[in-house]
């Protein structure tokens, strides 16, 4: 089962989250300081750890920050008071992989926890997903087109890896919403179909030879385009 590395200060938050991650049989190790995460983080491997912002000794950013710095790619979700715009987009510009305001349901971040260890990531043993001239990394999040790199948003990714790890069948916005948007409840099939057409546009601008197909009622497959 999946270990994870729970950093908080406020006892009483700490223990509510140890519990429901426990219940779902997850294995847990707590602290309260930020050096201590940082010497756990040296010495053992977690599968994702969640970060509270504001510690006792250095912030959480601070050892986000650091951890990233000596390459340490376990998945983050940062978890604080701080609902700012700027706060999160500190938090995810220095790597974070997931932003939860406190105060939050069991539910809520459950249901991020288990998005964010389904993905594709470095803790698959899958080094390259390709289909034609596209190669797409899941450890990294590179995509190479030929051997041009090229940059897509994070969900732009996201179904791009799923349909590749999904040759085989036809992918429905339903799926994908399930499956890449999880948690975010204000998406609906509608935007999930917005961007698989850019995510399309984006492929053919890059001269990449795999379409995405839509089968009437069933939904999107992968296609490597025939020369003729
Ligand atoms: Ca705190």
């Amino acid at each position: 089962m999946s270990k994870i590395l729970l950093v908080e200060d406020d006892q009483e938050v700490g223990e509510s989250i140890t519990t429901w991650l426990e219940n779902e049989s997850y294995t847990v190790e707590m602290t309260s300081s930020g050096s201590d995460a940082s010497q756990l983080l040296e010495n053992f491997w977690f599968d994702l750890i969640i970060l509270d912002w504001g510690l006792p000794d250095l912030s959480g950013y601070e050892v986000l920050q650091k951890f990233r710095e000596r390459g340490g790619n376990t998945p983050v979700i940062f978890i604080t008071a701080r609902a700012d715009m700027d706060s999160k987009t500190a938090g995810l510009d220095c790597g974070a992989d997931d932003y939860l305001p406190k105060p939050f349901s069991p539910r809520e971040l459950l249901a991020r926890v288990r998005a964010i260890l389904r993905r594709p990531g470095p803790r698959t043993s899958v080094k390259e997903l390709s289909l034609a001239n596209l190669r797409l990394h899941p450890d990294t999040g590179r995509i190479f087109i030929d051997d041009m790199e090229v940059r897509l948003s994070g969900k732009e990714f996201a179904v791009l890896s799923y349909l590749l790890q999904h040759q085989n069948q036809a992918c429905s916005p339903r799926t994908l919403l399930k499956e890449v948007w999880e948690s975010e409840t204000e998406v609906t099939e509608d935007s999930v179909r917005k961007l698989v057409s850019r995510l399309r546009q984006r492929l053919s601008a890059c001269r990449c030879q795999v379409n995405i197909k839509t089968e009437a009622g069933h939904g999107y497959t992968l296609e490597p385009e025939i020369d003729c």
